[in-house]
């Protein structure tokens, strides 16, 4: 028996991406719609077989809770909105998968939380990098150190917005620019790689003065993570600049790893270069491709059914915030910011 999700927000993700990866699900289907256009919502109900009684407004969302078929809510919104959504879920018994960015403060992730918590519900934030296999491939190499220990990590995911009145360019809507939507996927990856949570952090932040795209959120940071291990990353996010979406891992037995692009929705790719014998071998994955919104909807779906917490829980996003706060304050006042340390063994995973 499939899992049945409630997909909140017609958007583009939802449309061009979510909507699609059921069909390569095993465990999960599309039970209902919530949107706040009828319209689309009857075209796309039609599209993907909902029944009509399975459609909500924003409005009458809560009556949900009467919808049997419904068993984990999907919540696909601007990022200020998660939190409304996700309490409002958890309220009407529903599990939760919630995008990313968890919401646009560490305190209003912290709600969130303690919503699903009391209501005995489930929590996941949609970090789809960590169900993808190149991206675990990266993972088993840095953890069982095949070409070394890794000491430096670059990681780049950059581009340029475009239409200055998207939401994303809102700070009551989004929280911030550039960090919070695309460069987490840099700072998620990084602690996800490592198993570690950073112990200090700087960052630099950047807008281009009357750029009109830039009034309310940030266009540009570079920030740095220092990990207990003695691991340093360098990061760079930008919404400013052409697509780089790649990260790179350095370790010390002569050879580099990483994906490149690393974060994009398709053509994943793993590749390398190690040093033997005087000789620079190229390396190339073959790892392949698999739909990673699929896996990572299939994964929510199996922790229903299995009863398990999911991989990427409500924590994982509180932290990336904690991290993030972390970064603008370094950059607001010039100087590195120490973060509570937490050992190997507490830390995610
Ligand atoms: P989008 O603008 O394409 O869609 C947002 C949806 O929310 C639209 O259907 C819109 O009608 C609806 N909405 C409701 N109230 C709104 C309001 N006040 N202002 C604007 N829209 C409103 O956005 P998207 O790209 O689909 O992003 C939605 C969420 O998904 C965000 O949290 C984003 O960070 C996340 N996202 C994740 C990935 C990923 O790869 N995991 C990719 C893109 C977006």
């Amino acid at each position: 028996k499939r899992v049945g999700f409630a997909l909140v927000g017609l958007g583009n993700l939802t449309l061009a991406e979510l909507l699609p990866a059921f069909s390569n699900c095993q465990y999960a289907k599309v039970a209902a719609l919530v949107s706040g256009n009828p319209d689309k919502a009857k075209k796309v109900a039609r599209q993907y077989g909902v029944p009509e009684k399975s459609i909500y407004s924003y409005q009458n969302f809560d009556t949900i809770k009467n919808n049997p078929d419904v068993q984990v809510v999907y919540i696909v919104l601007p990022n200020s909105m998660h939190e409304e959504y996700t309490i409002r879920s958890a309220k009407a018994g529903k599990h939760v998968l919630c995008e990313k960015p968890m919401s646009t403060n560490s305190q209003s992730a912290q709600r969130m939380i303690e919503a699903c918590e009391q209501a005995g519900k489930k929590l996941m934030i949609a970090y789809r990098i960590q169900y993808e296999p190149n991206n675990k491939k990266a993972k088993e190499w840095t953890r069982n150190e095949k070409m070394g220990k890794v000491r430096v990590i670059d990681a780049t995911n950059t581009q340029n917005q475009g239409d200055p009145g998207q939401w994303r360019l809102k700070k009551a809507l989004a929280g911030g620019g550039s960090l919070p939507d695309i460069g987490i996927y840099c700072l998620n990856t990084i602690r996800y790689l490592l198993g570690e949570e950073p112990i200090q952090v700087t960052g630099t932040v950047f807008s281009t003065p009357n750029d009109p795209r830039f009034k309310e959120v940030e266009e540009t940071v570079l920030f740095q993570l220092q990990f207990p291990s003695g691991v340093l990353a360098h990061c760079t996010t930008s919404y400013g600049v052409h697509n780089s979406k790649w990260y790179r891992c350095y370790a010390d037995k002569g050879g580099y790893f990483g994906l490149d692009p690393a974060f994009a929705y398709h053509g994943l790719q793993m590749d390398g270069s190690q040093v033997q014998d005087e000789m620079e071998v190229k390396l190339k994955s073959s790892v392949g491709e698999k739909n990673q919104f699929a896996l990572e909807i299939d994964h929510m779906a199996q922790c229903v059914l299995q009863n398990k917490k999911p991989f990427t829980p409500g924590e994982e996003g509180l932290q990336d915030h904690i991290i993030m706060e972390a970064i603008y304050e370094s950059a607001k006042t010039g100087k590195p910011v120490k973060l509570k340390k937490i050992d190997k063994q507490d830390a995610f995973r």
